[in-house]
């Protein structure tokens, strides 16, 4: 992929170069996206005649005295920028030839133009970070005389006599290197025009020209520096400048690359870190993510519902959607699994996209002791140097499985023979900003559509998207219509006919009125009481957002928040000695505990609600011989430390595992019997239209961790609104006649996936400013009729690391696409101190 395979032919090098030059083929124009920090749009270049061009090749073009890297985005018949042709300058060549191929390049513009997204963004997303920026162009000398140009010239008696002195330099230069191999900036420096000399060697095939990827041997550590602050206080431009490089990378760097990039000095950066703004430390140099060691393991044999499944599935012959609706513990992994296994044999490749990386380690360990070393994993936490390791093995071709998230959906996976999205109802499945705010299931189902393979969605609660779209197609069993393109298959029991766990629904009200304060019910002390005597296992659930863990004063009840966004500070203490740290879930600002009240001094400064470490502290004080392990955001922030914490519980070292939503995706853990929800309300009581679908997946899928064994499960949900329909559901584990109920009330409000939303953010550190803004493109949308205009109104939380956040929902019908404004006007009404996305299909409306 990064050799140059530019052939020329051996007539072509015989004639001398002006003479192929035609007028027809003067005309010619190419939009190149420039691979230089700092630069964002489209640049034109003229192409030379003897270069065929095609979108998604990669070529090097002159800019400013430098010769870069840059993507061919777009031919065109005229220039279209404001300068006399004469002026632009020419493309130099083309470096590598095809390197997204067709079908790719089709995704990545339908991507831009359904979320109103500029390409070049797209291709960002799509890209390693620093990709091209990562690689170095080499020139090396051509050894071996299988090129017809070179042996003819190199029989010559004087082969240098052709040669213009430009070029004949530049031979000389690198036949006094051992290798006869140097970088093309090294060549730039030495010689006047290199580049010249350089396009008259590769054109007689004296030399050629090839991208080296990065180093693979770097020291074990190494200063990395980090971008960590986003809020716009006290910069010069030339700060604003650096962290926006530092951005544009991906946010992180390491420090000797970061110095060089930026031609800055270690001092600036210190001046920056002291800020606040980047955090510099030492770094491990991981190259790609090693699994631990497996034992193999082989296709187990399929219940009555997977082998039928299965079937269906392995008689698809190009695109189709299918939807796996299994209920928790059926087996829909084992059906992925078996549905690959011949892909591979084929030579084909597969995707496997998941929700969120605390799930993968289990997700990945089961694929890997099948498939062993044709797994490779890849998702955004990965290192620049992993993600872009893995790229480069998956443009190998050769047949693989690639398990990701979100944006793996774009993994360039040459051949591929099937998609999957497992959970796919899971909201971070959607990207709510920057743009383009794509949603990996709709980009999938492109991406299967354009390769002709099949899509299969699995999960044990579809989204009401997917229900609605495949039922619409194929009502029951098998979608025929359209050509069957549409599938819904069903795994309606456990695997070994195991049953669902019971349910009980615990009225948080009755106990209090009982005389019970504790935070947990009767039922759950007795069920934890038991777990211990058995020697079996539990999961605890909490749901925590916002409010859950404020500090406030008991004697005035000042409440500490965050200075730069409008909520409270979270409450962190991970372990015994170290500091308690108050913490905004939303900038990362942190603060020590204050010992007094900052308004009235007082010494009674608490922390309140039921997050993780309250119900843990709670656990410690009535239980103190349960072994727990918390498992949330805070003992999971460092790399590992999920699948650390997971394996420990796995081997017994614990009784509970206690923690947050992380828990409720694919853990597969056979003694696990109890499964407690501490207080269902936090979920229940959402203001978004999404809320009850969020909340009946969450619960039934924590649920579904219970009773996966051997032993049978019992699920406890505290609530102190036990009437609510998704408790009810929940409760008879119903998700039909929950889909039933949620989509009559979604029809009468035009909501998706009846109706189509989309919500446009706007943002300012200038409050009235973004307000007056809001309020003018509302206005100025009015004058349409197709659409329903929600709003301005202030997001939910007003305020977020000192911007603020205005937005307004457009909602149409889906079927008679309305004649929708034109953007570019919409963003014209901008001024340059608020930024707008537009957030098409939104998820995340509050
Ligand atoms: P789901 O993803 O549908 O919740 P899993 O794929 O995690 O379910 O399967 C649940 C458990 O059942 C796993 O431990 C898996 O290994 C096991 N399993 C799956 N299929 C079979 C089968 N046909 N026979 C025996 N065990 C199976
Ligand atoms: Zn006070
Ligand atoms: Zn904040």
């Amino acid at each position: 992929m990064y050799i140059n395979d530019l052939n020329l032919s051996p007539l072509l090098v015989a004639q001398a170069s002006e003479s192929y030059q035609s007028g027809a083929t003067l005309n010619r124009w190419v939009e190149v996206l420039v691979d230089c920090p700092g630069s964002t749009g489209l640049f034109t270049y003229r192409l030379p005649a003897q270069l065929e061009i095609k979108p998604g090749d990669i070529l090097s073009v002159p800019f400013g005295a430098q010769q870069l890297g840059a993507i061919a985005i777009r031919l065109l018949t005229k220039p279209n920028v404001d300068l006399p042709p004469e002026k632009i300058r020419e493309v130099e060549d083309i470096v590598s030839v095809g390197f997204f191929p067709s079908a790719y390049w089709e995704l990545l513009n339908q991507v831009a133009a359904y979320y109103y997204t500029p390409l070049i963004q797209v291709i960002r997303v799509a890209l390693p970070p620093g990709l091209l920026g990562r690689s170095q162009r080499r020139i090396r000398l051509v050894r071996s005389e299988g090129a017809g140009g070179s042996s003819y010239l190199l029989a010559s008696p004087n082969p240098l006599a052709f040669l213009t002195p430009t070029a004949r330099q530049v031979w000389e230069l690198l036949q006094g290197q051992p290798a006869g191999d140097y970088s093309f900036v090294y060549l730039q420096q030495k010689v006047k025009s290199a580049y010249r000399g350089i396009r008259e060697l590769l054109r007689f095939g004296l030399v050629e020209s090839y991208l080296e990827p990065p180093r693979l041997t770097r020291p074990k550590l190494q200063k990395a520096v980090t971008l960590t602050g986003t809020v716009d206080r006290d910069l010069t431009t030339r700060q604003r400048e650096i962290l926006e490089v530092l951005r544009r990378r991906g946010g992180e760097l390491w420090l000797n690359e970061f110095l060089q990039i930026c031609k800055t000095t270690t001092p600036t950066l210190k001046g920056l870190e002291e800020k606040g703004y980047i955090v510099i430390e030492e770094r491990e140099v991981l190259r790609t993510e090693q699994g631990p060691a497996l034992v193999g393991d082989s296709a187990k044999s399929l219940t009555t519902a997977q082998a039928s499944a299965l079937e269906t599935i392995q008689t698809l012959d190009g695109f189709a959607q299918v939807l796996l609706h299994g209920v928790t513990g059926s087996g829909k992994t084992e059906v992925y699994l078996q549905a690959i296994a011949p892909l591979l044999n084929q030579g084909k490749s597969a995707l496997v996209l998941v929700p969120e990386i605390g799930l993968t380690p289990q997700l990945t360990d089961r694929f890997r002791a099948r498939f062993g070393n044709k797994v490779s994993v890849y998702h955004s936490a990965l290192s620049d140097g992993e993600r872009y390791d893995t790229w480069r093995q998956m443009l190998a071709g050769e047949p693989q499985v690639v398990i990701g998230t979100r944006s793996a959906v774009f993994a360039p996976l040459p051949n591929l023979g099937l998609i999957i999205l497992d959970e796919e109802h899971d909201s971070s499945f959607k990207q709510d900003s920057p743009i383009p705010t794509y949603h990996a299931r709709t980009v999938a189902e492109w991406r299967a559509e354009l390769e002709n393979c099949p899509l299969v969605l699995g999960s044990a609660t579809p989204s009401l998207e997917t229900w609605v779209s495949v039922r619409r197609q194929g009502a029951g069993g098998r979608g025929q219509e359209e050509g069957g393109r549409s599938y819904y298959l069903s795994l309606p029991e456990r695997v070994n006919s195991r049953p669902l766990p019971p349910v009980e629904i615990v009225d948080m009200r009755q106990e209090l009125q009982q005389g019970n304060r504790s935070i947990f019910s009767r039922s759950l002390q007795e069920a934890l009481q038991e777990l211990q005597e058995r020697k079996q296992q539990g999961i605890l659930f909490i749901h925590r957002r916002g409010h859950s863990t404020f500090v406030s004063c008991r004697s005035c009840g000042y409440v500490l928040e965050c200075p730069y966004c409008d909520v409270s500070l979270a409450y962190h203490h991970t372990e015994e000695k170290a500091p308690e740290l108050l913490r905004c879930h939303y900038c990362n600002y942190a603060r020590s505990h204050p010992k007094f009240c900052p308004d009235c001094s007082s010494p009674y400064l608490k922390f309140f609600g039921s997050g993780t470490q309250r119900v843990t502290q709670e656990l410690a004080r009535q239980f103190p011989e349960l072994r727990l392990i918390r498992f949330d955001s805070d003992t999971t922030r460092n790399k590992g430390s999920h699948r650390t914490l997971l394996t420990q519980f796995a081997n017994g070292e614990a009784d509970l595992l206690v923690g947050t939503q992380m828990l409720t995706k694919g853990l597969d853990l056979p003694q696990v019997t109890l499964v407690g929800v501490v207080a269902a309300d936090g979920l229940l009581n959402l203001s978004d239209y999404r809320a009850s679908e969020r909340a009946f997946q969450t619960l039934t899928q924590v649920a579904g961790r219970a009773g996966r064994g051997d032993d049978p499960g019992r699920v406890i949900v505290q609530t102190y609104t036990t009437e609510h329909q998704v408790i009810a559901a929940v409760r008879s584990h119903d998700y039909q006649s929950f889909s039933q109920a949620e989509l009559e009330q979604r029809q009468a409000l035009n909501y998706p996936p009846y109706g189509r939303l989309i919500l446009l953010r706007l943002s300012s550190l200038d409050p009235i400013e973004v307000q007056n803004t809001a309020q003018i493109i509302a206005t100025a949308l009015s004058t349409e009729e197709e659409f329903e205009i929600l709003g301005p109104a202030p997001a939910s939380i007003l305020r977020v690391a000192n911007r603020y956040r205005w937005q307004i929902l457009i909602k149409f019908a889906p079927d008679a696409l309305p004649k929708l404004p034109d953007w570019e006007e919409v963003r014209s009404l901008c001024p340059s101190s608020v930024s707008l996305t537009i957030d098409v299909d939104p998820i995340n409306i509050m």
